[in-house]
Order: structure tokens, then C-alpha cells, then sequence
């Protein structure tokens, strides 16, 4: 295996530290870069190296590719770990790194490139053998025809734009006289979004759950799933709770899905670490999108199966071929993170600022990953995300009564956080029942803000 002797680090915050510390653990060296914003942050202090890559707007540093390719000359780093977020789903980047005898930490360019174009990627899935939520074959240009898809597939159906991200250019049509307004709101919203106002048609569904699959994979064939993760606790189509296994699948739900998605890895020849991302309605699972790069909530995964994610993708993409095989990954008890971000916990107003006290909780089967610390001021250039709280316990009831303690230990002061909203959620006897749905926490927030 050939591996790697430096790694940089094209990341911020509580990821630039997960990474960093795998790095450690596997004995590579590693280069943190980060903007003026930055100089003081946690990733940078326990770096070997740090470089400035400039001023606190992300497109001029963390997006900043020349800035990062002189970064990796001028410290000798033979590899980049892009995170999440920024260029990690640039399939651009990867290739200018590839061009420059550097090695991108991630999937290869063109699985980047087929997954971040939706109408490709749904057809992809479909090609592999991966449920699809039933809608136009692809792009719709026509009211007409569009009218004759959405009668097949039955009201009410969803618009989505070709080019969307973050829940932007979707309209629900009802009936068949809201599709025509429809069509136009998502064209000319998708327009001015995406430039691009490329639209096709979904089947709606009402009250489904967010299930994803964990993948890896070994780029030459071989590839594994990790069991699933349930996100279904959103608010503006961002996660806020994420938890695995799901309360909703049962074992052979589970094992048939995740072989499903694990024999279409085998055959894509995916590398490295994926996310299959679906909807789940009366025991069905719909493809919705597939994400290239470790995900934020990929801790309760590692949590469950013993794997350390990060390290595998390391050693992935320097060579390696994948030290587990499906058999061997045996999934144990179960484990909920708690994105803390720094906003008001019933306005959710972004609260920047410095962390004037700040106390982590401990004990058995609690994990916090975080780059922030007593005396740390919260730049407003970024997202709002300060830290991870991730609790493992034997089954879900452990869980549930772990993670209560833990939200009670865990102080910061000075901003304000959504800590005290975790602390409703998980009293909740709807959370605790594991009855909820994609809706279900804007619709608490709306009645009982
Ligand atoms: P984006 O890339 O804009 O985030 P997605 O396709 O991932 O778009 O969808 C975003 C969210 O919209 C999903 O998480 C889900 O909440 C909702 N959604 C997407 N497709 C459907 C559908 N067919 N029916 C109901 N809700 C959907």
C-alpha cells in the first residue's frame, strides 16, 4: 500500500478535527489551512502545519483552489481530505488535484459529477437496481407532456428542478390545475437559483421518513454497506437528529436494502465513502440522492458498527483494498447525534460570538466531536454547527436515557445554542416512540414554538 506522508486538510471546525485525528491515529502528517477568520481555531492549534489561505469569505479561502494547490507545494502534502461542505463535491477539484500528482481523498470525478446532476443520478440508481420514486423519465420541457406524466404517476406529484440543492425549485401540484403554476414557480425559481431552469416530475409523498444507506467502497470492485441511518428530524430540509439503526425498518428491511444498495456499489465500482439517501413510505424505499463524501452525522454509524469512517476513506484512497468484508461488520445497540449549532433555540437566529464557558459531557458511551473550547469566539462567516453530540447505548431506551444525562452535563455560555431544544426532544413521547416523519418537527415548532 502506498499511503500517504502528509495529508492537508480543506476544512474548518469539527471536521478538519475528525480528520485530524484519524490522520494521527494512522501516523500521517497533517496541514491544516484556514482564513484570517480562523488563525485561532482548534484545528489549526493541533495541526503539525497551518497556512493561511485567505480572507474570511469561503470563496476566497476554504473554495480557493490555487490557494490550497500552493498550500500543498509549499508544505510537501501528497494528499487532500476535502471534508464536507466546500470542495468536497466538486468533481473539478478532484481532477485539477489528480493534474497536480495529488491524491483527492474521496470518490473518483466522474461518480462526483454523475451523482451532483439529480436527473443522472436518479436514472444511475435506477440503472443499478436501486428503488426510484416514479416520475418522468427525465427532464420535462412540455406542459402537455408533462400533464400526461403526472396522470400516470397520480396527485399529487412534486416539480423539482434539475439543478436543485437545499430543498430550492420543488412545488407540490395537487391537482391538475395547480400543475401548470407549478411547472412556471419551479422554472423561474430554478432560473434564478441555478441558471437553469431544467424541471422533472415526482410522485409526492405525504409523511416519509429520511433513511440513508452507508456505503464504502474499494474503487475496483468490492464494496460494503454500513447499515442505515434515520434523519428524519429536519427543519428547512437540514438534519438536526440523526439516529441508527432506524426505529422504522425491521432486520430484513434493513439487510434487503442494504444489500441492494451494496451490490449497486460493487457494480459502479464506487470508492471510498457514500451515502445513499432515501425516502421511506409504507415499508418502500425511494432513491432520492446520493451524497460523495462523509456526511455529518456519519458518528452514529461508527458508533454502531466499531468502524472508523474516516480512517478507511485514508486508507482507500491510498491504496488500499477494504479490510472488512459484509460479514464482519456487526451492528451493535444504538446511537443519536445532536447537531449543537450556535442559534437561537426557538428562532434559530445564528448567535456568533464567544463562547464565554464552555463544559462537554463524559462518561460511558458519550462522544462530543467539536472544535470549539472556552474563550473560542464563533466567527459569523461560516455555518452555525459547533459541535456533535453522539451517545451509544445497548438499545434505544439506554440510549434515550444517556443522551437526557448528557444534554443536561453539556454547558456553553456566552451564545445561544439549540441545546435546550434537544433537551424537549428528547422527552418527547413521540421521539421516544420513534414515531415521527419528515414533517413532524416543523410541525412541533409550529404549535408549541
Ligand atoms: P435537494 O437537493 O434540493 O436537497 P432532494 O431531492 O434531496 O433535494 O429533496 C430535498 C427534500 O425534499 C427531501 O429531503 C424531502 O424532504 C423532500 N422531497 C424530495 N423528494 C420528495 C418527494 N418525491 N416527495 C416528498 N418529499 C420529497
Amino acid at each position: 500500500m502506498a499511503g500517504f506522508d502528509k495529508v492537508l486538510i480543506a476544512n474548518r471546525g469539527e471536521i478538519a478535527l475528525r480528520i485530524l485525528r484519524a490522520c494521527k491515529e494512522l501516523g500521517i502528517a497533517t496541514v491544516a489551512v484556514h482564513s484570517t477568520a480562523d488563525a485561532d481555531a482548534m484545528h489549526v492549534r493541533l495541526a503539525d502545519e497551518s497556512v493561511c489561505i485567505g480572507p474570511p469569505p469561503a470563496r476566497d479561502s476554504y473554495l480557493n483552489i490555487p490557494a490550497l494547490l500552493a498550500a500543498c507545494e509549499i508544505t510537501g502534502a501528497d494528499a487532500v481530505h476535502p471534508g464536507y461542505g466546500f470542495l468536497s463535491e466538486n468533481a473539478r477539484f478532484a481532477e485539477i488535484l489528480e493534474e497536480h500528482d495529488l491524491v483527492f481523498i474521496g470518490p473518483k470525478p466522474e461518480h462526483i459529477r454523475v451523482m451532483g446532476d439529480k436527473i443522472a443520478a436518479k436514472q444511475t440508481a435506477k440503472r443499478l437496481g436501486i428503488p426510484v420514486v416514479p416520475g418522468s423519465e427525465g427532464g420535462i420541457t412540455d406542459d402537455v407532456e408533462a400533464m400526461l406524466v403526472a396522470r400516470e404517476i397520480g396527485f399529487p406529484v412534486l416539480v423539482k428542478a434539475a439543478a436543485g440543492g437545499g430543498g430550492r425549485g420543488m412545488k407540490v401540484a395537487r391537482t391538475e390545475d395547480d400543475l401548470v403554476e407549478a411547472l412556471q414557480t419551479a422554472r423561474s425559481e430554478a432560473k434564478a437559483a441555478f441558471g437553469d431552469d431544467a424541471v422533472y416530475l415526482e410522485k409526492y409523498l405525504g409523511r416519509p421518513r429520511h433513511i440513508e444507506v452507508q456505503v464504502l467502497g474499494d474503487g475496483e470492485g468490492a464494496a460494503i454497506h454500513l447499515g442505515e441511518r434515520d434523519c428524519s428530524l429536519q427543519r428547512r430540509h437540514q438534519k438536526v437528529w440523526e439516529e441508527a439503526p432506524s426505529p422504522a425498518l425491521n432486520a430484513e428491511e434493513r439487510e434487503q436494502i442494504g444489500e441492494t444498495v451494496a451490490a449497486a456499489m460493487r457494480e459502479l465500482k464506487y470508492r471510498g465513502v457514500g451515502t445513499i439517501e432515501f425516502l421511506y413510505e409504507d415499508g418502500r424505499f425511494y432513491f432520492i440522492e446520493m451524497n460523495t463524501r462523509i456526511q455529518v452525522e456519519h458518528p452514529v454509524t461508527e458508533m454502531v458498527t466499531g468502524i472508523d469512517l474516516v480512517n478507511e476513506q485514508i486508507r482507500i484512497a491510498g491504496g488500499a483494498r477494504l479490510a472488512i468484508a459484509q460479514e464482519d461488520v456487526i451492528f451493535r445497540g444504538h446511537s443519536i447525534e445532536c447537531r449543537v449549532n450556535a442559534e437561537h433555540p426557538e428562532t434559530f437566529r445564528p448567535s456568533p460570538g464567544r463562547i464565554a464557558y464552555y463544559h462537554v459531557p463524559g462518561g460511558l458511551g458519550v462522544r462530543v466531536d467539536s472544535a470549539a473550547y472556552q474563550g473560542y469566539s464563533i466567527p459569523p462567516n461560516y455555518d452555525s454547527l459547533i459541535g456533535k453530540l453522539i451517545v451509544h447505548g445497548r438499545n434505544r431506551t439506554e440510549c434515550l436515557m444517556r443522551l437526557r444525562r448528557a444534554l443536561d452535563e453539556f454547558v456553553v455560555d456566552g451564545v445561544e445554542t439549540t441545546l435546550p431544544l434537544f433537551r424537549r426532544l428528547v422527552r418527547n413521547p413521540a421521539i421516544q416512540d420513534g414515531d415521527y416523519d419528515i414533517h413532524w418537527l416543523e410541525k412541533m415548532l409550529a404549535e408549541t414554538p
